[in-house]
């Protein structure tokens, strides 16, 4: 199998040693042996801690994806109304999500380079259309841009709409994310991003508000959140849960709370200002608009016009680099370096910067 000495791609991010270790033994069935459950409740405890929250943290067998369908799924019924605040590929492909179970979506989008500001079309959108559930995505991963959602957890306040729900799959552990504090209903996390774990669990808080709507919707599919509400006290799962990826996912969570979150942040600005630097010193462009939050997890990079990302890409591979393109409009034109996790290391970011620098 081919590994890049040199991993910048933003998710899923190279594991460390102790989480592959995690994941590499032979658990007995976590439906019968209460070691489990203990397990389940200690990464529970630690991801609380990660999303800045008091409320549960249910933990599901999948990644990022999972849990952002399960909240909808959940929540949503044929009709209702959301508000789909978007500012890139995962805040527009949210909307289109909530379509698809039926809602009635209504979206105020920015283009890709953007990140929120002025919440007066926002406002206006709540206070017309009075959405049961307001959709945003914390960092926008091919955009590499970070969204501020605290004022949109006030809006919500203002107008009484029911849910906030905030996809921070790429920014959880790798900058702030203050779910209570910022009134998020439904927190949205995923494994393989800062916290270094495999691509196989997902996990999201879920506040009074959000549980209450999920036992009227009633929803009983795979993906729903509703066993997971009794699960923990009746040792009961929907499903025979992952041990490995369990495990996987409690000892990145221990290591980044050994850590420290502070700690972690700063390592991950640190990396961040670094590459930018680099990236704008080598004359590359950023994607992000200069008024726009840079991510302190990922950089998107225009693809310089002398070249194509596939020709960039292959140049990269070549000499060890791996870095990611990115999707939908931006498919060809942007790439990024994921310095997220374990590669939130300004001394990786220099090998990388250096490879960049003598390939373009
Ligand atoms: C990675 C990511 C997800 C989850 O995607 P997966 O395909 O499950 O990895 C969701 N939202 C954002 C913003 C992400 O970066």
């Amino acid at each position: 199998m081919k590994t890049y000495p040199i991993p910048m791609i933003p998710g899923p991010v190279k594991v460390p040693e102790a989480v592959l270790k995690a994941c590499g033994v032979n658990y007995g069935s976590p439906d019968l042996e209460p070691e489990f459950l203990e397990l389940y409740n200690q990464t529970e405890a630690g991801l609380r801690q990660i999303l800045g929250t008091e409320n549960p943290v249910v933990i599901q067998t999948g990644e990022g994806m999972l849990a952002l369908w399960s909240a909808l799924k959940s929540c949503i019924v044929p009709g209702d109304r959301v508000l789909s605040v978007a500012t890139g590929v995962f805040g527009y492909g949210i909307g289109d999500m909530a379509a698809s179970v039926g809602a009635e979506v209504r979206t105020i989008g920015l283009e890709y380079n953007r990140t929120l500001g002025d919440l007066a079309a926002v406002e206006k959108a709540i206070a017309d259309f009075r959405p049961k559930m307001i959709t945003v995505v914390h960092c926008e991963t091919p955009s590499g841009t970070l969204n501020p959602v605290a004022e949109l957890g006030k809006l919500k306040q203002r107008y009484g709409v029911p849910l906030l729900y905030a996809d921070v799959v790429a920014s959880a552990g790798g900058a702030p994310v203050l779910a209570d504090e910022w009134g998020l209903d439904l927190a949205l996390g995923g494994s393989q991003k800062c916290l270094s774990a495999p691509p196989c669990m997902s996990f999201l808080s879920v506040s009074d508000a959000a549980w209450e709507i999920a036992e009227q919707v009633g929803y009983v599919g795979y993906d729903a959140l509703k066993p997971f509400r009794e699960a923990q006290k009746s040792f009961y799962f929907p499903y025979t849960p992952c041990w490995q990826g369990m495990a996987a996912l409690n000892t990145a969570a221990e290591l980044l709370l050994t850590e420290g979150l502070e700690n972690s942040f700063v390592r991950h600005e640190k990396a961040a200002a670094y590459c930018r630097q680099r990236v704008t010193e080598m004359g590359l462009s950023l994607f992000p608009a200069p008024d726009a939050v840079p991510s302190p997890t990922v950089t998107a990079v225009n693809v310089p016009e002398n070249t194509t990302w596939d020709a960039l890409d292959a140049a990269l591979r070549k000499k060890g680099l791996a870095v990611a393109g990115s999707y939908g409009p931006l498919a060809g034109k942007v790439f990024r370096l994921g310095h997220m996790g374990t590669q939130a290391d300004t001394e990786l970011v220099r090998q990388a910067a250096d490879v960049l620098a003598e390939v373009i």
